[in-house]
């Protein structure tokens, strides 16, 4: 099974460089960073672009907002290789600028055949740039940790807003929210696996 979402997920990689997809971004970048974790995940995290360190390594989420997503990721009882993380945007904006509508645009679809392959009960957004493709009418300060439910192609699926890690690092009201938000995620994947 997870073979061939491998096989999937390396004909998604495939399909980004052959059609040449945000090509000011691939001139800048290492690496073309897709994703990391459990293809079998229940919950898909999704991110806004690599930085620098992701750049680097060619990992979501390994510098200090990765830092801080493990530290929540253990409070909450899980670990990355239980989960699945990735970005909208796949290539790192030069000096880490915030990613253009039109470069989310054009991951757009590449991300959501990431999600058919993968197939999460749950996605988790971080931050405003993942979110406001699941939920165009939502504000990140009303909805965050709500779980939200939406039909994707022609599948229902839960969406979970949350700040980002990155913006909630260093601000401390927003880090302790954040870290309220994340330790109730694993309580919307038991009620979904309840059915409820
Ligand atoms: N911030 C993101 O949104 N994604 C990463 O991969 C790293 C930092």
């Amino acid at each position: 099974m997870s073979d061939t979402k491998q096989a999937d997920l390396d004909q998604v990689r495939a399909d980004i460089l052959e059609k040449n997809i945000c090509p000011e971004l691939a001139a800048l970048a290492h690496n073309l960073v897709m994703g990391d974790g459990n293809l079998n995940a229940d919950i898909v995290f999704i991110g806004e672009a690599p930085g620098k360190n992701e750049d680097e390594q060619g990992l979501p989420f390994v510098g200090a907002a990765g830092k801080f997503l493990n530290e929540m990721l253990a409070q909450a009882g899980m670990e990355r290789s239980d989960v699945y993380i990735t970005n909208i945007v796949k290539y790192r904006p030069p000096n880490n600028r915030d990613p253009l509508p039109e470069e989310k645009k054009a991951f757009w679809p590449y991300l959501t055949r990431q999600l058919d392959i993968i197939a999460p009960k749950v996605v988790v957004t971080l931050g405003r740039h993942s979110m406001e493709y699941f939920l165009p009418e939502a504000k990140i300060s009303m909805v965050h940790g709500e779980a939200k439910r939406i039909t994707f192609g022609d599948k229902k699926i839960v969406i979970v807003p949350l700040y980002h890690p990155a913006a909630a690092l260093y601000n401390g009201g927003m880090r302790q929210t954040l870290i309220d938000d994340f330790l109730r995620v694993p309580t919307v994947i038991e009620m979904i696996k309840k059915g409820q």
